[in-house]
């Protein structure tokens, strides 16, 4: 049986259960957090206790696993990944990568093939040790890798990063979840981009393809060999659940169950908003926590003909074969 790497060890693939595809823990800005957070809007101690109460909740409710592509540019910080954790029954699978919507940061800049300090391509020599060696010396283990294709599309930084990405996927044989622009349809260029550099796109997730109602969109990304991330449930703005659950029942019906999977996109702490977070999530999207999919998604899937074997192979087969 294969296994795949979460923070507490590697897990036998079939252990991993219902699992929700794309949850933050924390999203933050470590320098932003350093700088302005103490003593206003972030309390450590606060946060980790919040944090396991909300994962543990959530576990009740029969979720297993939580897949968090927390990556540099979003916060990644796995110490405190792990002492949330240990204190969970919850298996929470880690990434690397880089998120970066247009340019490279400074530290990859001028390091890499034919460029001032001229090496191997530097972020695949990272990427692929936060893979095989464990990150930052925790011993813990990417399963995964993240990167972006956003509006502005595959500019310098962007094409780089995403180079890097399915290269080291190709390597190392782990698997990509891609976030994307639907508006854009940006998902069509990253797996053009990922294609071409001999990923198999079974491996990819199109993140945030479930921000789209345009059904040929969707299946032409399906019929790739890729899963559609239907990963922000509860982010009304960007599309209300309705729409969100139509659309879901219309790929089912068409068959295309087992290319897509569920999450929120949700986390526990975000500092977009300092410390107004909770008052602005509370009015600007209620519905947006790792609970929405459990009590009134999959319901409202059932009552639109979505059988249980159907949601079966999104919460539980189409995670378990990307991660075989
Ligand atoms: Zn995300």
């Amino acid at each position: 049986m294969p296994t795949v790497e979460t923070v507490k060890g590697p897990v036998e693939v079939d252990q991993l259960g219902p699992t929700l595809m794309h949850e933050h823990v924390f999203v933050l800005s470590t320098e932003y957090r350093e700088n302005y957070g103490a003593g206003t809007w972030w309390d450590e101690e606060a946060r980790v206790a919040d944090a396991v109460a909300k994962l543990t909740s959530l576990r009740a409710k029969g979720i297993t696993t939580i897949v968090d592509p927390t990556v540099w540019g979003l916060g990644r910080y796995i110490p405190r990944i792990q002492r949330i954790a240990e204190q969970v029954d919850v298996n929470i699978i880690v990434a690397t990568g880089l998120y970066a919507f247009e340019e490279l940061p400074h530290q990859y800049e001028h390091r890499g093939p034919g460029l001032v300090l001229d090496i191997p391509e530097p972020m695949v020599t990272d990427f692929t040790r936060d893979i095989v060696d464990g990150i930052a010396g925790t011993g813990v283990k990417a399963a995964f890798l993240k990167c972006v294709v956003e509006a502005a599309g595959l500019t310098h930084g962007v094409d780089r990063i995403a180079r890097a990405v399915a290269r080291t996927s190709v390597e190392t044989g782990v698997p990509i979840t891609v976030h994307t622009s639907s508006p854009a349809q940006s998902g069509r260029l990253a797996l053009d981009l990922f294609a071409k550099e001999g990923v198999e796109l079974t491996k990819v997730v199109v993140g945030h393809a479930g921000d789209s109602n345009d059904l040929d969109y969707l299946m032409a990304l399906a019929d790739t060999g890729a899963t559609l991330g239907m990963d922000r449930f509860g982010l009304d703005l960007y599309n209300p659940t309705p729409e969100r659950v139509r659309t879901i029942a219309a790929l089912a019906e068409r068959g295309y169950a087992d290319r897509m999977v569920l999450s929120h996109d949700a986390s526990c702490f975000m500092d977009y908003f300092g410390e107004l977070y909770d008052a602005v999530h509370a009015a600007a999207a209620p519905n947006w926590h790792y609970e929405h999919i459990s009590d009134d998604v999959l319901p409202a899937l059932r009552e639109a003909g979505v059988t249980e074997a159907q949601l079966d192979q999104m919460l539980v087969d189409n995670p378990r074969r990307y991660f075989s």
